[in-house]
């Protein structure tokens, strides 16, 4: 069972059990998921990560935390890119932190040595591994320069509140 904290187009907050991610969307999409305050069907994840049950444990506490997000650069006035108003953005936000933490589950966080220790595993100078971790821009131009493979980590605005 998965637990979401759910919150309605009225704002209003509550919670909901559901069987797996995919039931949720499902249920979500057949329009069975309403708001028990004001009834509507225009419900989505609130900003909380769901938590996923076990039995005697607290349920109230959430699954690990997300891993730390990666800021590229991190100049304020920076820009970057977005997407709003898409019919399927829950889906994909899902699809996306589902690829964050395929990316992020078995690998190693390196904070702000990513791009040194990209370079070491590119040139074999240590064991092959999956890392992730921050690089300014200049980092990322010479790893793209030095042709060493990476990608960015997609980033969650929700994950940010
Ligand atoms: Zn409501």
């Amino acid at each position: 069972m998965i637990h979401y904290s759910l919150v309605c187009e009225n704002r209003h907050a509550f919670d909901a059990w559901f069987k797996n991610a995919a039931a949720f969307d499902q249920q979500v999409e057949m329009g069975i998921v309403t708001c028990p305050i004001c009834s509507t069907h225009n419900v989505q994840k609130s900003i909380m990560a769901p938590a996923v049950a076990r039995s005697g444990e607290d349920r109230s506490r959430p699954e690990t935390p997300p891993p730390q997000l990666p800021r590229t650069g991190d100049k304020s006035g920076e820009k970057m890119t977005f997407s709003a108003g898409h019919p399927q953005q829950a889906q994909l936000r899902d699809a996306l932190r589902q690829l964050r933490d395929a990316l992020t589950s078995e690998a190693d966080y390196v904070g702000d040595r990513f791009a040194t220790e990209a370079r070491k595993i590119h040139f074999h100078e240590v064991e092959a591994r999956g890392i992730y971790g921050e690089a300014t821009r200049d980092e990322v131009n010479d790893l793209v320069e030095d042709g060493i493979e990476f990608m960015p980590l997609p980033q969650i605005p929700e994950d940010h509140n």
